[in-house]
């Protein structure tokens, strides 16, 4: 499942950080979710409480920030979010161009419990 292969490479990710920064627990994870990858967030969510399980991120708790798309427009250069599935810009009409948001998931910030 699209969820499952994320979420197993953010376990990863965040693993290592601890490892790097000699931490044992992590308190907070803030992700931003492009649009595009239609994640589920509530499935998201809840394979993340079982997957975090003993990890360094059993502790904590998951922020999730979805980012619209954005697309720069091939003709005029607009960059704007499109309201549908058809990438239309609002200034010239042409359909299509480049993603420059909402394709990507990223690992925003890693908080860890000091004490
Ligand atoms: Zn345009």
């Amino acid at each position: 499942m699209h969820e499952l292969s994320i979420i197993t490479s953010l376990i990863e990710q965040v693993e290592q950080i601890c490892k790097e920064q000699e931490k044992s627990t992590v308190s907070k994870i803030v992700l931003r979710i492009g649009s595009l990858e239609y994640i589920n967030t509530e499935t998201f969510l809840f394979m993340f409480e079982q997957a975090k399980e003993g990890t360094c991120a059993e502790k904590a708790e998951l922020n999730m920030i979805i980012e619209p798309i954005k697309i720069r427009c091939r003709k005029c250069s607009e960059i704007y979010e499109p309201e549908d599935t058809i990438w239309l810009c609002p200034k010239c009409n042409e359909i299509g161009g480049e993603i420059i948001q909402g394709s990507e998931i990223i690992l925003e910030s890693v908080y860890f419990d000091d004490n």
